[in-house]
């Protein structure tokens, strides 16, 4: 049974790449997180209590008829991935084994993200082999780090990392597991750490200069606007003038290619602008690109450069070009925890 869907997942994966077509679709299913990150817009409302008032899950019902509505207008196709993760926890969600399961019926391939704190309780039927990429995010390796950012139990996280890969391996999950190390000036030294971690469980890891990822925060950041306790935080932390040569108007924007859709079904202009230009069942794919490309918005952000420093900020793809996923560790881990441990 393994064995069958890794070769299913190995065809999956190589027609993404034959079909590739540059897009992808982001659907939030979690519009909460329960991290409290300061430099998001998720965390940052979860500090100061002004967190997410409506239904923060996507029913069932309204994902299948998204679904199928995506694959029908071709916003889905074998060459495009279907991520379940904007700024919420896609683990948070209560049905989270559902909405995998109506993914997989209609072959969609799949992206995640999670911080790794709560992980949902899988039934045995559960099959992961359509997830190609679970990205995990992590503020530095230590407590000191977790309690200045996402402010959860370290050992914990770790424990919880290793008990997803298991999980998800021994499911049929046959894709990447890649730990997002935010970088900050106080966690330089936990790269090593961190490295050899991914290292003992197979898994890729990519250090990358952590960002305001707040599209609002962010324009005031280049506008020279922040509120000044903020902006000092954020010197004090992070490394935002690796992004200041990035600050240069553009004609285009890459995210145009990426559709976001947040738990009502919402076209979003992007993860950085939250402004909705209708529901998807009003669009094709010509008419909201379209519609997000003229909207007064998007032009706004080209011509003042922050499209291009946002892009830099989010630029990530499941098929990495990352020697970690290729030695010979990587091969074992992956065998042992498909195979050799499965139940
Ligand atoms: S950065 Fe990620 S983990 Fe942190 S609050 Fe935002 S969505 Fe949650
Ligand atoms: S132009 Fe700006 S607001 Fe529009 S999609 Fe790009 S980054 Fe988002």
């Amino acid at each position: 049974m393994q064995c069958l869907k890794a070769l299913k997942a190995a065809k999956r994966f190589l027609s993404y790449q034959t079909h590739k077509t540059g897009r992808s679709v982001i659907l939030e299913i979690s519009a909460i997180c329960n991290a409290q990150c300061a430099y998001c817009q998720t965390g940052f409302n979860n500090r100061n209590g002004s967190g997410c008032k409506e239904n923060p899950f996507i029913s069932v019902e309204l994902f299948t008829r998204i679904v199928q509505y995506l694959k029908a207008q071709r916003f889905l196709t074998a060459g495009t991935l279907l991520n379940l993760y904007s700024w919420g926890e896609p683990l948070l969600h209560p049905e989270f084994a559902t909405l995998v399961h109506v993914a997989t019926q209609e072959h969609c391939l799949l992206g995640l993200s999670t911080n790794a704190n709560y992980l949902p309780k899988l039934p045995n039927n559960f099959d992961a082999s359509h997830i190609a990429v679970v990205y995990i995010s992590m503020p530095g390796f230590s407590q000191a780090s977790y309690d200045k950012i996402h402010r959860f139990d370290f050992e914990h996280i770790k424990a919880n990392i290793q008990r997803l890969v298991q999980d998800f391996r021994s499911h049929g999950f046959f894709g990447i597991f890649d730990i997002r190390f935010h970088v900050y000036r106080f966690n330089q030294a936990e790269i090593a750490p961190a490295q050899a971690f991914a290292q003992s469980l197979g898994i890729a890891f990519h250090p990358y200069y952590a960002y305001i990822n707040d599209g609002a925060r962010v324009a005031r950041y280049f506008q020279g606007t922040l509120d000044a306790a903020y902006r000092q935080q954020a010197a004090d932390d992070l490394f935002m003038d690796y992004y200041d040569p990035y600050f240069k108007p553009s004609t285009t924007c890459p995210m145009l290619n990426r559709t976001y859709l947040d738990v009502q079904g919402r076209c979003a202009l992007c993860c950085m602008n939250g402004t909705t230009v209708g529901s998807i069942f009003d669009h094709t794919l010509s008419s909201l690109t379209k519609a997000r490309d003229q909207h007064p918005a998007c032009q706004a952000c080209r011509q003042s450069g922050l499209a291009s420093v946002m892009n830099t900020c989010i630029n990530y793809d499941f098929t990495l070009n990352d020697t970690s996923t290729k030695g010979l560790r990587y091969f074992y881990q992956c065998l042992k925890t498909c195979f050799l441990s499965h139940q």
